[in-house]
């Protein structure tokens, strides 16, 4: 089933033409690699999806009907929630204050929840922690609880990997792996192939503003990612 769908979008900065025609469908229960190199849009696309950007034009349906997202607060509503690439921490607030931001259940409710999230994943992260002493590492850690925490139908993962250990990586792959097994959406972006080959379901590659390839994993091998990544005119193996 279609989970969202987006549509001929456009999006452009000043005279930069960065997404000319978009067209990606993310399934329930589908983990959705989205690649491509640096610059080609994809956080872009993903802040448009989340209310924080807005396209110029084209269209977005969640299951089948039309949506419009006016701010993230809207698209979290319906279930679309954005873990960004950079963190987004109140360095004044704890790591619990953080991640509660935009819950509606009571404080205990979340704190229990929090520390049953922070144990199955085995993170030790401490909750009373004034967030302006954590790690760049300890704030991508505080934003993916928060992202966990959301319930989303369709959670997005921008780029969440690079300053998690090998331990934490592995624990974050379990539980996205279960959020698809019940049904969720993920969108996941990443420039490792490894990430790719070991969660996604299916890939989509971003380049030159559009959707250049899209397709089951199955359908993919290291040289056909590499290819599709190439700049314009060359081959694996040129110079
Ligand atoms: P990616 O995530 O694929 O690396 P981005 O979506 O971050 O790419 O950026 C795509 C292009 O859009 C880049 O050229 C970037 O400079 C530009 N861009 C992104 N956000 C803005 C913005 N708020 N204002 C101006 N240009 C932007
Ligand atoms: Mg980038
Ligand atoms: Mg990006």
């Amino acid at each position: 089933e279609s989970l969202l769908q987006m549509s001929e979008i456009k999006k452009q900065f000043s005279e930069n033409l960065v997404l000319k025609g978009v067209d990606m469908n993310v399934l329930s229960g589908q983990i959705h690699a989205l690649i491509g190199g640096n610059g080609a849009g994809k956080s872009t696309l993903m802040k448009i999806i989340t209310g924080l950007y807005q396209a110029d034009s084209g269209q977005l349906f969640m299951k089948g009907e039309p949506v419009q997202f006016n701010s993230p607060g809207e698209a979290h509503k319906k279930g679309v929630y954005l873990v960004p690439q950079e963190p987004l921490i109140f360095p004044n607030m704890t790591v619990e204050e953080n991640i509660s931001i935009g819950l509606k259940q009571t404080k205990k409710v979340l704190k229990q929840k929090m520390r049953e999230l922070n144990s199955t994943l085995g993170w030790n992260l401490d909750l009373s922690r004034l967030a302006s002493s954590l790690s760049i590492a300890e704030q991508q850690l505080v934003e993916l609880l928060r992202g966990l925490m959301r319930d989303a139908e369709l959670l997005i993962l921008d780029e969440p990997t690079s300053t998690l250990t090998h331990h934490e990586i592995s624990s974050l792959f379990k539980i996205v792996k279960q959020l698809a097994h019940s049904g969720k959406g993920i969108v996941y972006i990443t420039h490792r192939f490894s990430e790719i080959f070991e969660l996604a379901h299916h890939i989509s590659v971003l380049r030159d503003g559009v959707i250049s390839a899209s397709g089951p994993v199955s359908h993919f091998s290291y040289e056909k990612l590499i290819q599709n990544l190439m700049p314009e005119g060359k081959t694996f193996g040129s110079t």
